[in-house]
């Protein structure tokens, strides 16, 4: 196999593999078959630099979107913010992004670098799922240096469980999730192996200037180049799977089988 043919083998997997959020699409309601994709991310900058142009491909094709995010990132504050007033600041950037792709957004606000994994959170989670009823939810993968990253997915697996669990008795009746996916995450890509490719470029500007409102994204908090990362990020998956910008999620390893009649 050659590199052109590697590429274009990339590239078809690529489409095969954009197959579970379409089907996700297709088990909406049959009138608006819309899916509906809820987000969880640790910090609002996760949220919406490695779930955001997902969120925004869905909405732009007649599904909804929601960011839940468990804090508001506010440890991540640069020396002349105090980390209260930073708090802040990431909730106004994290409501003014989720507005210009058409999302909604929602916060718990568990202290940064202390969200907890327990039976309060995983409920609470749970009770977001009951009340928002989504088909798809995307949640940080395992592989994470991050505490906050490694706990986010550790609720949300335990939150997914319980939402779908009918004889457990909580204030809104159970709901099943079709989906679980994985965003690429710089901090969260320990056996990271992407196998769902998503062409975002008809929103990329969209998402880029939601990415903007963010200190963060514009390098005035720390080391870490966002901006170039994740749009570079984007041109390098496009160039893997046909088109000009695109985005990668994981699957759920229990989702995974396929039911074919021949190969
Ligand atoms: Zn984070």
């Amino acid at each position: 196999m050659n590199r052109r043919s590697f590429a274009q083998s990339v590239g078809s997997a690529a489409i095969l593999s954009a197959i579970p959020i379409s089907s996700a699409l297709a088990q909406g309601t049959a009138a608006s078959r819309t899916a509906k994709v809820m987000a969880v991310a640790a910090h609002p900058g996760d949220g919406m630099f490695t779930m955001g142009a997902v969120l925004a491909q869905q909405i732009e094709r007649g599904g909804t979107g929601l960011l839940l995010s468990l804090s508001l990132g506010e440890r991540g504050a640069p020396k002349n913010i105090p980390v209260q007033q930073y708090g802040e600041l990431q909730r106004a950037a994290t409501e003014n992004a989720a507005r210009l792709i058409g999302a909604e957004a929602i916060f718990f606000a568990y202290p940064d670098a202390e969200i907890p994994f327990n039976e309060e959170s995983s409920l609470r989670v749970c009770d977001a799922i009951r009340e928002h009823r989504p088909d798809v939810v995307i949640t940080h993968w395992s592989g994470s240096w991050h505490k906050d990253h490694q706990n986010c997915h550790l609720i949300v697996r335990d939150a997914i469980f319980y939402a779908g669990l009918e004889t457990l008795s909580r204030s809104l009746p159970a709901h099943a999730v079709s989906k679980i996916f994985y965003p690429e995450n710089w901090e969260d890509a320990a056996n990271f192996v992407p196998d769902t490719y998503i062409d975002i470029d008809s929103v990329y500007e969209k998402w880029m200037q939601a990415c903007d409102c963010y200190p963060m994204w514009r390098g005035q908090t720390g080391f870490f180049r966002y901006n170039d990362y994740y749009s570079s990020l984007s041109v390098m998956r496009g160039c893997l799977s046909g088109s000009r910008h695109a985005v990668t999620l994981m699957s759920d390893v229990n989702q995974r089988s396929q039911h074919l009649q021949s190969l």
